[in-house]
């Protein structure tokens, strides 16, 4: 929405904005799930995950990428440069002959990279870029309806139906913020989503979200973690009773942190999904039943690039689903953790990732000038938690801002704090603690875990 029009939206009365909040999810509707979607469902659907085939149909897929990509000047000139040879038994190495591809580079050269030739019925995407590193580029309608029936998919292996009633807590300002009177929601009909506001989320509002849900008897939760943690540490504090009985909590958008899950489960009565995916469509991570974060291995190609001797690795991808703009190893910016030895009992061969750790540049300098990133480890160990973040503004020190709950006891939680924070950061690095009542959002609503002025 433009500037002039949020302000026309701000100003309607609730049933127009309802309406509008409707409109609006019908074009999105006709777009995603209109003549073409079901048949790429049922296509995605017959994909057997569950055979190591999965891995050469996905080979298959990387190298008819490659040649399509012949029509984008950017692309055609790489692949010669570095001797890609697109007819190679082993096309994945030729693929990895590839530099891997920063956002920066694609920012440069998306007028070059794009391939507009075939579909004409594109799509404009901007990605969300919270410290203003947004992208905006183009996607097939084939690319779209790809992506919703993966994301589909994942859901239904959960059990979530088509046409169950969702509560959603995403980043979009549907209620205005200077509203301090109810309702905090809008509904969103042919979406069949009741949209919370994410920024009125308050003590003192709490219950009129728990309300809603238990009316609606809404058994499905979906969005941002930050914002369902909030909701849940009220919930939990002023012992309120949700009794819509919720079956299927699905996350996305942020990274989840172990306190959040906790609290978010204790409140809700249900567990809590996760899921990564980006516009990108360089790499999709879904959880599946038994608690496992697999690839999804047809829809991307996905590497993990070691980032040090640890378990972590670079997240770097190829978004074979998307022909009207290639991207080959492109780095997503995302951390993420593997366990060499884990395995699923699940029958799904996606390769496992223990933890996906969020972005790479979330990290503290130390005085000494190391770098120390995954900071999400800190809080691991506490409970009593609403939110949480660490700011930096020079290397001597940080501060760490808590959203206490109530049963946060000060003394036995701090030292927990301190001590795991000691364990990641070391005895150099000053810690100071400061509780607050709230914790700036970016303008998509998000919850940064790291703010830092020096990086
Ligand atoms: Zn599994």
């Amino acid at each position: 929405m433009k500037l002039n029009k949020e302000k026309i939206y701000e100003k309607l009365p609730v049933f127009l904005q309802n309406y509008l909040v409707s409109y609006a999810g019908k074009k999105i509707m006709k777009r995603r799930y209109d003549t073409g979607f079901s048949d790429k469902f049922k296509e995605v659907m017959n994909r057997d995950l569950t055979s190591h085939k999965i891995y050469d149909f996905q080979k298959e897929r990387v190298r008819a990428h490659l040649k399509y990509s012949m029509n984008s000047p950017y692309w055609a000139r790489k692949i010669k440069q570095y001797n890609v040879n697109i007819e190679a038994d082993n096309i994945i190495q030729e693929l990895e002959k590839l530099p891997i591809l920063t956002k920066e580079e694609v920012k440069e050269n998306k007028n070059e990279i794009s391939i507009s030739e075939e579909d004409q019925n594109l799509i404009d995407i901007q990605t969300s870029g919270s410290t203003g590193a947004s992208l905006k580029f183009e996607q097939t309608k084939e690319f779209e309806h790809e992506q919703w029936a993966v994301w589909w998919r994942y859901r239904q292996s959960l059990g979530i139906k088509f046409n169950e009633l969702c509560g959603y807590f995403g980043g979009k300002i549907i209620v205005p913020i200077r509203n301090h009177q109810g309702p905090y929601w809008r509904f969103n009909k042919p979406g069949n989503q009741i949209m919370f506001s994410t920024y009125h989320i308050k003590s003192s509002t709490c219950e009129e979200y728990v309300k809603v849900i238990n009316k609606k008897e809404i058994r499905w939760l979906h969005g941002y973690p930050s914002a369902l943690a909030l909701l849940a540490g009220y919930i939990v504090e002023q012992n309120l009773s949700v009794t819509s009985k919720i079956k299927f909590i699905t996350i996305g958008s942020e990274g989840l942190q172990n306190f959040q899950k906790e609290l978010i489960e204790k409140a809700f009565g249900a567990q809590v999904y996760q899921h990564y995916g980006l516009a990108e469509g360089v790499a999709n991570i879904s959880e599946c039943h038994l608690g496992k974060l697999h690839v999804d291995e047809d829809f991307s190609y996905t590497e993990f690039v070691p980032l040090d001797n640890s378990n972590t690795y670079k997240l770097i991808g190829t978004n074979f689903a998307n022909k009207a703009f290639p991207l080959f190893r492109y780095d997503t910016n995302d951390v993420v953790t593997i366990n060499p030895e884990d395995v699923c009992e699940c029958e799904n061969k996606g390769r496992i990732v223990e933890e996906i750790d969020g972005r790479r540049d979330d990290y503290v300098i130390l005085p000494n000038e190391r770098r120390i990133g995954r900071l999400s480890h800190i809080f691991k160990a506490n409970t009593y938690i609403k939110e949480a973040q660490i700011v930096q503004n020079n290397n001597k020190e940080i501060l760490i801002k808590v959203v206490r709950m109530q049963e946060y006891e000060e003394f036995k939680e701090e030292e927990v704090l301190i001590k795991q924070a000691r364990k990641w950061l070391g005895e150099e690095i000053k810690i100071n603690i400061e509780y607050v009542n709230e914790i700036k959002k970016t303008k998509n609503g998000k919850l940064r875990l790291v703010v830092s002025e020096i990086t």
